[in-house]
């Protein structure tokens, strides 16, 4: 708290009392009130919202009493931590050419292969920075990613073969080259697979997604889907485009009825030109959104399975649980080169693949580098030193902390800078509003992966629907 103004903070939202904005949440009886320096947040019933501004409520003086802390834990979330996951592009080529991909047609075409050698090598050496930050016991995370990772199978898997437990594996392919081998391979070592899908019928896949000559390839990852149905690890990945956005419930009723435990609804990147052309309209498309979130809620509700929005789970988690979310997108400083780093084909280190096809952000080189060293280059602090409290109009936001506004490349992209907010900021608002409505309507839990709260302690608790997990 400020400790340089002479006031005590007996009143709220003034010198150094606490700060509580009230949101309007779209709840018939509920607001929200949130603090957004730390992401404290309450629900209060709207006839009661005055009251919460006395400096005598419990809710103002029990929050006195832990903003420290609460502040103290969100410094440490947010720019204690270490990189513990690399996203590997162990190809720069790909067998498809979607017309959102944010790496640049020229690297998916004609790019290098990174051999099984220099793939193991290179994790070797990952390994060992890992090694020296990561806590004891904990296994640092390699997802292999686009371009098409399965364009260079055989390192992949001789790079799985070789770490064995050492790496929590993941691979996210476009499901065009998984075949019954790969497969068996990959579900028998309990590696994670997400597949890309962006409809449930062929002709508006093909919008978006189709090889270099055009054609559609929804049947071949179908057919994968069928081979992991039943595999607990899987999840595909939909990428929110104007083509597909109206077809979001679909969308979400076929992959509930294919078996997919998880999926993640991602709004196109705009980081190249092809995903800005793609960009839907924002307000129509967080419209299409919350309707496929009421859909994956229905269905749980009728059959008791869950699909879940695993994108959508992750700012539910940002409200109830901080510490427990994903840190990548919907967090500032974003999870980019603070807790995971991306490696290209040629050995070069980026922030985040989705900073590969700009060059500037090129830190270094895993073969001549230090881990340690690239980290501390400005291409990376750039990007792990841009913070919402520096963004107008994020930094007079309150649900911040809930959004992140993401993302860096995107707004470098878009803007040449970073100090402006990604493509998509209704849609965060939206999404933060409709999660506190199932909050407020005890609905939380329905939109998580099961076991979200094991180890997740609540810290302040109050009899009105009020709460901090
Ligand atoms: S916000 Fe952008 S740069 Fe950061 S982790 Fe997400 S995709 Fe990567
Ligand atoms: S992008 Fe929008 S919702 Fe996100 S922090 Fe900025 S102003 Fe808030």
């Amino acid at each position: 708290m400020g400790k340089q103004a002479s006031s005590r903070g007996l009143w709220v939202n003034s010198g150094n009392g606490v700060s509580f904005v009230p949101v309007d949440i779209g709840h018939q009886d509920y607001m929200a009130v949130v603090s957004h320096d730390t992401a404290f947040w309450a629900l209060v019933g709207r006839d009661e919202l005055a009251d919460v501004f006395s400096p005598d409520h419990p809710l103002s003086r029990e929050y006195r009493q832990k903003a420290e802390e609460f502040m103290q834990e969100m410094d440490a979330l947010r720019c204690s931590l270490k990189p513990s996951a690399v996203y590997v592009n162990p190809t720069e080529r790909c067998n498809l050419d979607c017309s959102y991909c944010y790496i640049p047609g020229d690297m998916r075409r004609d790019g290098v292969d990174m051999s099984s050698e220099d793939l193991i090598e290179s994790l070797t050496r990952l390994q060992a920075y890992f090694s020296r930050h990561v806590p004891r016991g904990f296994r640092p995370e390699v997802i292999f990613h686009g371009s098409e990772p399965l364009m260079n199978r055989r390192a992949v898997f001789d790079a799985i073969s070789h770490f064995g437990d050492s790496f929590r594996f993941g691979v996210q392919t476009n499901g065009t080259l998984l075949d019954r081998e790969a497969v068996d391979f990959l579900t028998s070592r309990n590696v994670g697979i997400g597949l890309s899908l962006d409809a449930h019928q062929p002709g508006l896949m093909a919008t978006t997604r189709k090889t270099w000559s055009g054609d559609g390839v929804f049947d071949s990852v179908l057919a994968s889907m069928e081979m992991l149905r039943g595999y607990d690890s899987y999840s595909v990945i939909c990428t929110v485009t104007k083509q597909n956005m109206a077809s979001l419930v679909d969308v979400i009723e076929f992959l509930h009825g294919a078996g997919v435990p998880v999926c993640m609804l991602n709004p196109v990147r705009c980081t190249q030109p092809g995903g800005e052309a793609e960009k839907p309209d924002e307000a129509a498309m967080a419209g299409h959104y919350l309707q496929a979130l009421e859909r994956s809620h229905q269905l749980y509700r009728e059959t008791g399975r869950k699909i879940v929005v695993a994108n959508f789970a992750n700012i539910m988690l940002s409200i109830l649980a901080p510490t427990a979310r994903k840190l990548m997108c919907d967090i500032s400083p974003c999870g980019g080169g603070r807790c995971f780093v991306a490696l290209s084909a040629k050995g070069d280190i980026f922030p985040c693949s989705e900073f590969v096809g700009l060059e500037e952000f090129n830190g270094g080189n895993v073969f001549r580098d230090e881990i340690d060293d690239i980290l501390e280059t400005s291409a990376f602090r750039m990007v792990t030193g841009r913070k919402v409290e520096q963004i107008e109009p994020c930094h007079r936001c309150a649900i911040r902390h809930f959004c992140g506004s993401p993302c860096p490349a995107e707004a470098w992209s878009m803007h040449g800078h970073m100090d402006t907010p990604g493509a998509f900021c209704e849609l965060y608002e939206e999404q933060v509003r409709f999660a506190m409505r199932m909050i407020a309507d005890g609905h939380a839990d329905d939109f998580l992966e099961d076991g979200w709260d094991n180890g997740a302690e609540t810290i302040v608790d109050f009899s009105a629907p009020s709460c901090r997990a």
